[in-house]
């Protein structure tokens, strides 16, 4: 469905280099957690070969009042000109797409393997899940950097300290000689790391989502494991 333009509400950095815009939600815009929407910037005023156009999954759950795109900020003409973007500046959104969304059988866990901005459409997901009271468990394996690097850190351990069905595991693979500033996990994910916190590899339904090189590696992972291919679903980030 195409829309009409929607005005940008609010700006906010939720980890280094990284933000969250907040958008208007036009009145009966619906979207399931999970989906994606494209984002034309009307008459930027920079622009470049890559055009005006991205993608960006909802990082807001369908329940609140906003619409949510949270990006990494690089050096592209178009990152400049939303970075920059004062409040009131409309964009055209056309949404929602995608079926990266939690599956329906809630008694198969939901296992999500994210990797550094791919936390977006989780974060939706377990924040309508936690909502909803949908009686899912959940547990998100989350992999960036360094803390500072990891969008959503501190609500998503929130929520999960605050809900029984909601597992957060934030793990960090690029400390060096930072580590004694953090206590969690560390390193890739890999199968060792899953079965600490997953007792049954076989039960859930698997969620993939970041750069096309973390999806790739986690596919493997998940094959090497012995997960059924029909039990992962993926979201690919193009662009990074
Ligand atoms: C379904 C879907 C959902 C998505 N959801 C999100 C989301 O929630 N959040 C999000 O941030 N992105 C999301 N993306 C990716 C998003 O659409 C953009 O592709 C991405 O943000 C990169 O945009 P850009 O303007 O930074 O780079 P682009 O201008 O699109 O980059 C184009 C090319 O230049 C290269 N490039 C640009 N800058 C750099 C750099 N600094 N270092 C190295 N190479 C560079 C890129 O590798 C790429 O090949 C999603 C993509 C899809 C398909």
């Amino acid at each position: 469905m195409s829309l009409p333009a929607v005005k940008l509400l609010a700006k906010e950095a939720v980890a280094s280099n990284t933000m969250s815009f907040r958008f208007e939600k036009p009145t009966g815009f619906e979207y399931t957690a999970g989906q994606f929407a494209d984002y034309t910037l009307l008459n930027p005023p920079e622009t470049d070969a890559e055009g005006d156009i991205r993608g960006f999954s909802f990082s807001s759950a369908p329940f609140e009042p906003f619409l949510q795109a949270t990006t990494r900020l690089r050096d592209t003409a178009f990152k400049h000109v939303l970075r920059d973007a004062a409040i009131g500046t409309e964009v055209l959104l056309d949404a929602p797409w995608g079926s990266f969304t939690l599956h329906h059988k809630v008694e198969r866990p939901a296992v999500f393997l994210t990797g550094g901005i791919g936390i977006t459409p989780a974060r939706s997901i377990v924040l309508q899940s936690v909502h909803d009271v949908t009686g899912h468990s959940i547990t998100v394996f989350d992999s960036n950097h360094t803390p500072q690097e990891a969008a959503f850190l501190d609500e998503l351990t929130r929520v999960a300290a605050e809900n029984d069905r909601i597992t957060y595991v934030p793990t960090m693979s690029g400390l060096g000689d930072s580590r004694h500033q953090w206590a969690g996990e560390t390193g890739h994910i890999d199968a060792a790391m899953l079965s600490r916190y997953v007792d049954d590899l076989a039960a859930p339904i698997y969620y993939v989502c970041g750069p096309g090189a973390m999806v790739k590696a986690m596919r493997g992972v998940l094959d090497a494991a012995g997960v059924d291919s029909d039990d992962i679903r993926t979201e690919e980030f193009t662009g990074y």
